[in-house]
């Protein structure tokens, strides 16, 4: 593949070791996006009516926040690091090099088109890789609005844009790069991991995953009910850590359902396709998945729809089965299943029934009970008290684990996954005791205390 032959030729040329030559790309960076920000805001709405607000706060303003972490912290990050030596290795200095890999392939998904393109090239380009983006094919507009973004900026073999859909993504995948990092579902993880394994490249996975809500008696109800409607109905669900479903104590199921209406209503208003701030899901083909998960199912509130603009309402839907259409895989979208569980066994059958998930959240006041949650399942990361919110904190990584992905990123931790880490010591001449060297002639009572010198 030529864009990844020119890619390769000009790493080698050693120009993106130099951490000045990554700052001058990165500035030229952050000037384009502040220049084009409503252009990128246009371009989302255009694709699935995404509010400003939103693509403001959450994609934007989050690139740009990581762009400024980036260039505050580069040179500390980029330095090789000391470590404190051994007496095994007396007299010596040791350190870790941060060497870039090479050839970076980011694979986006269309939910947040624009950040999670973008997030991980900061990351990539910091650490002093090459990279090729492909962009959701999904989002057409804003794929190509990142495209022309990426050609003002970088030149091509330092960072470019492959356009496409599936087959684009399959052919790049076929190629051998140093490092592949991928955002989107778990079945199409999955071929991305494969397609990395044939040539042992190395891989952050950023997937999805069924993430539960769990809300008990203690609950502070109409808080929790606000800030649940606010990460699930943000994007229109299309959040992979939005809440999936909410498991809440049966005491309290009839509270927290009101409280969950009053908190749309009070989001989005009565007419809520009239709402500004309420975006679209994304397609005919994902709407239609969508409404089909809702046949048969006792609908709490919501449920309305518009075919032509592909909208559905934020809607509840009360007590569906684990078997139904609804509890089999993620639902990705403005429907909120809401199950009344009332011992702990009730809950942990829901939260085991699926893979690890990307998110999980509690609402208590129960400090016990929050971190039994916390402790006793595995997910990505979460909130105590809030939904989302997590990711929003540049000193947390980011990331799922078993079935929601590998690896994490954002801040220090995206510079860290583009970079290999370099153990080197650097050996005084000045002495050299002869104890390693053969004829071995120490004796095994003191080869037997080597254990104290490393
Ligand atoms: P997707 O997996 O369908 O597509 C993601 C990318 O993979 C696209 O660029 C697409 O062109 C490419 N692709 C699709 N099928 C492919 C195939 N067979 N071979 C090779 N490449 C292929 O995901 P999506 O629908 O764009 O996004 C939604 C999913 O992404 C949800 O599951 C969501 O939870 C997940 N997601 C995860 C995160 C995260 O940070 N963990 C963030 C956003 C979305």
């Amino acid at each position: 593949m030529e864009i990844l032959q020119k890619q390769r030729e000009f790493f080698l040329t050693q120009q993106t070791k130099a951490v000045s030559f990554r700052k001058k790309a990165l500035k030229r960076l952050q000037k384009e996006i502040i220049a084009r920000e409503d252009a990128i805001c246009d371009a989302i709405y255009a694709d699935f009516k995404k509010p400003k607000f939103e693509t403001l706060a959450a994609e934007t303003q989050f690139v740009l926040a990581e762009l400024k972490l980036v260039l505050k912290c580069i040179d500390l990050w980029a330095r090789p690091e000391r470590k404190s030596a051994t007496l095994m290795n007396w007299p010596s200095s040791d350190w870790i090099y941060k060497e870039p890999y090479g050839a970076v392939l980011i694979i986006a998904p269309w939910n947040y088109p624009f950040q999670l393109a973008i997030a991980p090239l900061i990351g990539a380009i910091a650490a002093g890789n090459t990279v090729v983006i492909k962009p959701s094919e999904t989002t057409p507009k804003t794929s190509r609005l990142i495209s022309e973004i990426i050609t003002a900026v970088f030149p091509r073999e330092h960072a470019a844009v492959v356009e496409g859909g599936v087959e684009v993504s399959q052919q790049l995948l076929a190629q051998k790069w140093d490092y592949i990092f991928f955002t989107g579902s778990t079945r199409v993880g999955q071929i991305v991991y494969e397609s990395a394994a044939k040539h042992l490249t190395p891989v952050t996975l950023e997937l999805g995953g069924k993430n539960p809500c769990i809300v008990d008696d203690t609950a502070s109800i109409a808080l929790a009910a606000k800030r649940i409607v606010w990460g699930k109905f943000l994007n229109a669900g299309q959040t992979c850590i939005a809440s999936d479903y909410v498991l809440v104590h049966k005491k309290v199921k009839g509270q927290l359902i009101d409280a969950l209406k009053k908190s749309i209503i009070n989001s989005y208003g009565e007419d809520m396709e009239a709402s500004p701030d309420y975006a679209r899901t994304i397609n005919q083909k994902h709407y239609s998945g969508l409404k089909s998960m809702l046949e048969g199912e006792e609908i709490l509130f919501g449920g309305q729809s518009n075919e032509g603009d592909n909208y559905l309402s934020p809607t509840l839907v009360n007590e569906p089965k684990l078997d139904s259409k609804l509890m089999q895989g993620e639902i990705f979208g403005p429907i909120l299943p809401i199950i009344a569980y009332d011992t702990e066994e009730d809950i942990e059958r829901h939260i085991m029934n699926y893979g690890k998930p990307l998110a999980t959240y509690v609402f208590s006041n129960n400090r016990k009970f929050q971190q039994k949650i916390i402790g006793t399942y595995s997910f990505g990361g979460g909130a105590i008290n809030d939904t989302v919110i997590q990711i929003t904190n540049k000193k947390l990584p980011f990331g799922g684990v078993g079935a929601s992905g590998i690896g994490a990123y954002h801040g220090k931790t995206s510079f860290d996954i583009f970079s290999h880490q370099k153990a080197i010591i650097k050996k005084a001449n000045w002495l050299d005791a002869p104890l390693r060297y053969a004829p071995y002639n120490l004796p095994m009572r003191f080869v037997k205390m080597i254990k104290h010198l490393f």
